[in-house]
């Protein structure tokens, strides 16, 4: 873990872009809590095949009028050269300077994968269309995709987009601790040096964690798994539990160094305040990780 020390702790928040008007009320309501734990930034999805797109810019840019930084995801797959020039265009006139670069996943059935196939052309891209302008961040699986066809040419595929000119990395969501400090260990053994920040998501509804978890590919250990099964419906335990839990991960992973986390907020507030409270984290100067 002694790469990721030297690196500045950031602490961030993503949104997906709400649909209704009434979603866009409730994510206005959660973007002013959030706003108050002065985090580095927000950032909002973006469905792949450009499914969101106007909705995703719409979003950036009035979070981003908002006095905090916003970053929009951008994935490359469906998209040409183009499309994705003009929308880096858009970005850059409305003042954004960060980027979270993927790939994405193509719903089946929705037409050919694109013209830039893997997230590694898409940075290349981006610093080929915008030079520096833009921080690009990547994604990471410290439990590996799940369409790698295995660890070492995933990680070896992760270098190739910092080769590219990604500055740092988010990461899939994780459980198991153990399976971040392994693929910095292998990254700084590979001579792979930026900052990855830990992807946290609260626990807080148990069914839809599972389906999640399964179509990404994040395990859910079996004890915590169990746990969570046998509280069936009563969701306050479900929470409690899931809090305690996360908060402890986010605990270990900071206090071994790692550079900042970045909460999975699913357009709530409370679950990820809790834990960056139980953190103490608002404190960012005096907190003794
Ligand atoms: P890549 O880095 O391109 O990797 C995809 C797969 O291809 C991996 O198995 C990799 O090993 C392999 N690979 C990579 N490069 C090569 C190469 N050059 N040659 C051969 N194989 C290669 N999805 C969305 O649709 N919208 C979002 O807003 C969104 N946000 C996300 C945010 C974060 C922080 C994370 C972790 C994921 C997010 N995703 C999002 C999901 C992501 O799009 C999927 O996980 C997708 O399957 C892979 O995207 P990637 O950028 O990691 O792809």
């Amino acid at each position: 873990m002694e790469s990721q020390k030297q690196f500045k702790r950031r602490f961030s928040f993503e949104f997906f872009p709400p649909k209704t008007d009434q979603g866009k009320e409730k994510l206005q309501t959660v973007r002013n809590q959030l706003a108050e734990m002065n985090p580095d930034f927000f950032s909002v999805t973006f469905g792949a095949g450009g499914s969101t797109r106007d909705r995703t810019i719409e979003t950036v840019v009035n979070l981003h009028k908002q006095g905090i930084s916003t970053a929009p995801h951008l994935s490359c797959v469906g998209g040409t050269r183009e499309e994705i020039g003009e929308l880096l265009d858009v970005y850059k006139e409305n003042g954004i300077n960060r980027i979270v670069a993927l790939r994405g996943d193509l719903p089946s059935g929705m037409g050919a994968s694109g013209e830039l196939r893997y997230a590694n052309e898409l940075v290349a891209f981006i610093r080929e269309h915008s030079g520096d302008h833009f921080a690009l961040e990547v994604a990471a699986y410290p439990e590996f995709h799940p369409q790698a066809r295995n660890a070492e040419e995933d990680l070896k595929n992760f270098a190739r987009k910092v080769q590219a000119g990604a500055n740092s990395a988010i990461t899939q969501y994780f459980f198991n601790a153990d399976s971040y400090f392994y693929f910095i260990e292998r990254l700084e053994q590979m001579g792979v040096t930026i900052p990855v920040v830990p992807g946290i998501m609260p626990i807080v509804n148990f069914s839809s964690l599972v389906r999640f978890s399964d179509m990404c590919g994040a395990e859910i250990p079996r004890w915590i798994r169990k746990q969570l099964e046998a509280y069936g419906d009563d969701t306050v335990s479900i929470r409690k539990f899931g809090e305690e839990v996360v908060t402890n991960m986010c605990e270990t992973l900071l206090k071994a160094g790692a550079p900042g986390l970045h909460f999975y907020t699913l357009n709530q507030a409370e679950p990820s305040l809790s834990i960056w409270k139980n953190l103490g984290i608002s404190d960012r100067e005096k907190i003794a990780f």
